[in-house]
C-alpha cells in the first residue's frame, strides 16, 4: 500500500476534526462545573455550550442545544463523559430564548422532572412558535420596506422554511428568571442579572464569591454581534446598558454560550464596547448628506463581510444601530424608492 502523501494526510486529519466536532463533548472547568459543547446545524455557529453545575444529587443545566434529529443523543454523549446522566438534571436554566439554547428544554425536563426557568420577555420565541408564517411575513416586510431586493430575500425565506423551529414545544416556563430569584447549586447561589440587548429575554448568572458568570450570548470569547431586532424599541441601547451591569460584577471567569470559557471578562466588555461605538460612528458618516435605505448602508456598513452567508444577520444588525441613532436623535427615516423607507442624518 502507498504511504498517504501529505496533503492526504492533511485532509484526512480534517475531516477526522470535522467528524470530532459534530458530535457533543463534555469537559470539566472546575470542580464540579462541566461544559457541554453541542453540535448545531447553522454553518457559521458550529457548536453552542450548554453547561452542567453540580447541586445535590443531580445538576443544574444552563441552557441546552437545539432540538432537531440526533440532539438529544448529542446531550447525552457530552453528559456521559462527565460521569452525568440527562434523568438527573435538577433543574434547567435558560440564559435566553433562542433555539440553540433552549431547544431541548422540554424534551429534558419531561424526562428529568425538573422544572425550566426563563426570563418573561421570551416571547419572541413564543410568537414564533405559535405562527412562524406571521412573524416571517413581518420580517419580510420589514426587509422589503427597507430596499432588500426580491431575489436575495426569497433564498433567505426558502433557507428559513427548510429549518424548522428546532425548539421543542410545549415549552412550560415553571419559574420567571428575573432579578432576585436565586440559582441554588454546589458552587454556591447564582443570581440572575438581566442582560437584553442580544435578545430581550436575555440574562446572565454570576456567583460573586466564585466571581463567574455564565454569560449566554451576551459575552461571547470572540467579540460578535447579534441582535434580536423588532422585539424592544432599541436593543442596541439595551445591549450598551447590559454590558455596564455586567461590567460591574467584575466577574474573574465567564462561561459563555459558544466558545471557550475566558478570563478577560472587563476586556471583552471594553471590545464589545468599542465595536458598537465603531459602527455607530461609521454609519453617522455614511447618513451625512446622503439618505440611504437600510439594504444600502449594510455593504457600506461591514464592507466585505457583507456577503450571502451572513447577509440577513448584518442587514438585521444595521436595522438595529438605525433603530439606536433614530432613538438618540441622530437619524430620521424619510421616504424611499417605491414605497420604501430610507435614512439620513437628523
Ligand atoms: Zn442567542
Ligand atoms: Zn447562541
Amino acid at each position: 500500500m502507498a504511504k498517504p502523501t501529505q496533503p492526504e494526510r492533511s485532509r484526512s486529519l480534517q475531516r477526522w476534526r470535522a467528524e470530532r466536532d459534530r458530535i457533543g463533548r463534555g469537559e470539566r472547568v472546575l470542580p464540579g462545573l462541566w461544559r457541554l459543547r453541542l453540535p448545531l446545524p447553522w454553518p457559521g455557529v458550529p457548536h453552542c455550550n450548554a453547561y452542567a453545575i453540580a447541586a445535590g444529587d443531580g445538576f443544574v443545566l444552563v441552557d441546552t442545544g437545539a432540538s432537531e434529529p440526533g440532539s438529544m443523543g448529542h446531550l447525552e454523549r457530552a453528559l456521559e463523559q462527565v460521569g452525568l446522566r440527562v434523568e438527573d438534571a435538577r433543574l434547567i436554566v435558560c440564559t435566553h430564548a433562542h433555539a440553540d439554547h433552549c431547544g431541548q428544554a422540554a424534551i429534558v425536563a419531561e424526562r428529568a422532572g425538573c422544572e425550566v426557568w426563563m426570563h418573561p420577555r421570551a416571547d419572541h420565541l413564543f410568537k414564533q412558535a405559535e405562527d412562524p408564517e406571521a412573524v416571517l411575513s413581518r420580517r419580510l416586510e420589514i426587509a422589503r420596506q427597507s430596499g432588500v431586493p426580491a431575489a436575495p430575500l426569497e433564498r433567505w425565506v426558502q433557507a428559513r422554511r427548510g429549518q424548522g423551529p428546532l425548539v421543542s414545544f410545549p415549552l412550560e416556563i415553571a419559574r420567571e428568571l428575573v432579578p432576585g430569584v436565586e440559582v441554588e447549586t454546589d458552587l454556591g447561589t447564582f443570581s440572575v442579572i438581566e442582560t437584553p440587548g442580544h435578545a430581550p429575554s436575555h440574562v446572565c448568572l454570576h456567583q460573586p464569591d466564585r466571581r463567574l458568570l455564565m454569560s449566554g450570548d451576551h459575552l461571547l470569547g470572540r467579540v460578535s454581534l447579534y441582535f434580536d431586532v423588532g422585539w424592544s424599541d432599541d436593543p442596541v441601547g439595551e445591549f450598551l446598558q447590559s454590558l455596564e451591569r455586567v461590567d460591574a460584577l467584575d466577574a474573574r471567569l465567564a462561561l459563555s454560550g459558544h466558545g471557550r470559557p475566558f478570563t478577560d471578562v472587563r476586556g471583552h466588555v471594553e471590545a464589545n464596547q468599542a465595536l458598537v461605538a465603531g459602527h455607530l460612528e461609521k454609519l453617522r458618516a455614511l447618513l451625512a448628506g446622503e439618505t440611504l435605505s437600510a439594504f444600502e448602508l449594510a455593504p457600506r456598513l461591514f464592507g466585505e463581510a457583507f456577503a450571502a452567508a451572513t447577509g440577513a444577520w448584518l442587514f438585521t444588525e444595521t436595522m438595529a444601530f438605525l433603530k439606536h441613532l433614530e432613538r438618540r436623535g441622530e437619524a430620521r427615516r424619510v421616504a424611499g424608492e417605491a414605497d420604501g423607507e430610507a435614512w439620513t442624518a437628523a
